[in-house]
């Protein structure tokens, strides 16, 4: 049995990440979840990450022991180009000031585990562009969506950021909207089930071209069990 640490935003992403993860490696995981307080953006995960990684730097060199640590993009310049969205200036102050949250990540775990060739257990980086849901969305609706930069970038259509960015016009659905709608076309009951749904397609959809954030994620997860 493999184990595998994650730290994210809530249970529902443990679940596909863990699920995601599975597939794509073939190994099952046995999950130990750690939790960063939701919208809480990069300054839980820097908060949090220090003792995470001193965690995993005490655990030793393991081999069957792996981490990830996930946060949504939130319409942060995404990594590796750090283009910023083409109407910024929609959106408040506070959020045209974000950063990349990839490139933060990075950061803060080299600097509590060293370079990568030097940490004690394999890890890795998932910052979804916008947010998980961007995800959900591309597998489950592959057919619609060709490229994750035409997905909506807020959360929900009734929140204050997408109503002051799309005003005077109302918003049309939002990431979580159309995921509530896409649950309900395929009759699942729970956010759960939807998500771990979406975990089982992940080898058949074609996310890794849609998705320049998924893709980046696989890539690191791929070179776990290479010895
Ligand atoms: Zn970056």
């Amino acid at each position: 049995m493999n184990f595998l640490y994650i730290l994210s935003e809530d249970d529902n992403d443990d679940i596909f990440y863990k699920g995601c993860i599975e597939n794509l490696t073939g190994k099952s995981f046995n999950l130990i979840p750690r939790r960063i307080r939701k919208g809480g953006g990069i300054s839980q995960v820097r908060r949090h990450i220090p003792y995470l990684l001193s965690d995993i730097k005490y655990t030793g060199k393991v081999e069957n022991t792996f981490f990830v640590i996930a946060l949504d993009n939130d319409r942060s310049p995404a990594h590796p180009d750090h283009k910023r969205l083409t109407e910024i200036d929609k959106l408040p102050k506070r959020e045209q000031r974000k950063d990349c949250r990839f490139c933060e990540i990075q950061k803060i775990t080299y600097k509590y585990l060293g370079s990568k060739d030097k940490w004690p257990l394999k890890g890795a980086i998932a910052v979804p562009v916008q947010m998980i849901e961007s995800w959900l969305l591309l597998i489950s609706k592959s057919e619609e969506y060709e490229n994750e930069s035409e997905l909506p970038i807020f959360a929900r259509k009734d929140s204050s950021l997408a109503k002051d960015y799309f005003a005077p016009k109302k918003p049309p659905s939002q990431l979580k909207d159309l995921c509530e709608t896409e649950k309900k076309r395929l009759n699942i009951t729970s956010s759960r089930n939807f998500f771990i749904h979406c975990a089982k397609r992940i080898a058949s959809s074609d996310i890794h071209k849609s998705s320049n954030s998924f893709s980046l994620f696989k890539e690191q997860v791929k070179v776990w069990f290479n010895k």
